[in-house]
């Protein structure tokens, strides 16, 4: 919308005055204020069992509201607050409100939905992710087994023995992982020998033109070979269309996410959602 009016979305005044830095302290400030105003939700993207069709989980991704601009998507401010350290304190709202969310629809009998938490590699180095995991669960009593953290590759590509033991600690909690946007990042897989994660998600990159490209099919059984060996879950990323959701089935992929059934939808939307699909299925 703003690119589109020839208007960068964050020049919220005059950009030519300024420099990128001045820009990017002056958003920061902004994100500050709204992490106190609430102006911070998260969405929830269902996730399917591709055999059964049942809903398997949510993946919890963050929106700014922002009182003029509108709804922010993530990569727009993500970025941002990763330079500027601010991903730590906005990283431990976004774990205690998934959490939350979780044990809410737990509670409401929706079903034991595994909740998806993308955490910035940065808030893994900066932050104390077992310590507030560990409160999260414990101030909202949610079952650890519910909750799978989001890594990227680059972070376990990092080979630090500190991560190493945060993860071990973690996993002995019972937390779930998953490797984000797996495929994107580098070609060692080395660090799947080291760090122990339940589930894949398959970038979307590889998922958009399945059907078209015979290299992005390539790429896709490959992934799907991996996960087999390695006997880790595997779900794809951004499916949009029919036909790559058959052409998945077909090469064995067993979870998916993304536009063929739901975009990211607010709490109450993703609770409507749930509650629709499971009466559809059921008669
Ligand atoms: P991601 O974790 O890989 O999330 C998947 C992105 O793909 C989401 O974009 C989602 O809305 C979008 N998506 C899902 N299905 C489809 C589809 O069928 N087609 C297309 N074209 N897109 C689809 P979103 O919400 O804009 O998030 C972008 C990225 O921002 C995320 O990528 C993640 O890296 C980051 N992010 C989002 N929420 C959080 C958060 O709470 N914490 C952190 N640290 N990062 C977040
Ligand atoms: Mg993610
Ligand atoms: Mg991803
Ligand atoms: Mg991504």
């Amino acid at each position: 919308r703003a690119k589109a009016s020839g208007r960068n979305t964050f020049c919220l005044y005059n950009s030519s005055m300024d420099t990128k830095a001045t820009e990017q302290l002056h958003l920061e400030s902004k994100m500050r204020e709204a992490l106190g105003n609430s102006e911070f939700t998260l969405h929830y993207q269902p996730q399917f069992d591709l055999q059964s069709g049942q809903i398997i989980g949510a993946e919890a991704l963050v929106r700014w509201r922002h009182p003029e601009l509108g709804l922010v998507p993530p990569g727009k401010f993500i970025p941002v607050a990763e330079n500027s350290g601010l991903i730590v304190e906005m990283g431990e709202w976004i774990v205690f409100e998934a959490c939350r969310q979780a044990k809410e629809w737990q509670s409401l009998g929706l079903g034991n939905l595994v909740m998806g938490i993308n955490i910035s590699p940065i808030q893994f180095r900066r932050g104390d992710v077992e310590q507030l995991v560990t409160s999260a669960l414990n101030a909202t009593g949610l079952a650890p087994e519910l909750i799978e953290l989001e890594l990227t590759e680059s972070l376990l590509l990092e080979d630090s023995q500190h991560l190493k033991v945060i993860l071990r600690n973690l996993r002995q909690l019972g937390l779930r992982f998953s490797i984000d946007d797996f495929g994107t990042g580098y070609s060692n897989l080395s660090y799947l020998k080291h760090f122990e994660v339940e589930r894949l998600k398959i970038d979307q990159s590889f998922i958009r033109r399945l059907t078209e490209d015979a290299h992005d099919e390539a790429i896709v059984r490959a992934i799907i070979q991996v996960a087999n060996s390695l006997k880790l879950q595997l779900i794809a990323e951004g499916i949009e269309d029919q036909a790559s959701l058959t052409r998945l089935i077909e090469l064995g992929c067993e979870q998916g996410q993304g536009y063929l059934w739901s975009p990211a939808l607010p709490a109450d939307e993703f609770q409507q959602f749930v509650i629709r699909h499971q009466t559809s299925r059921a008669s």
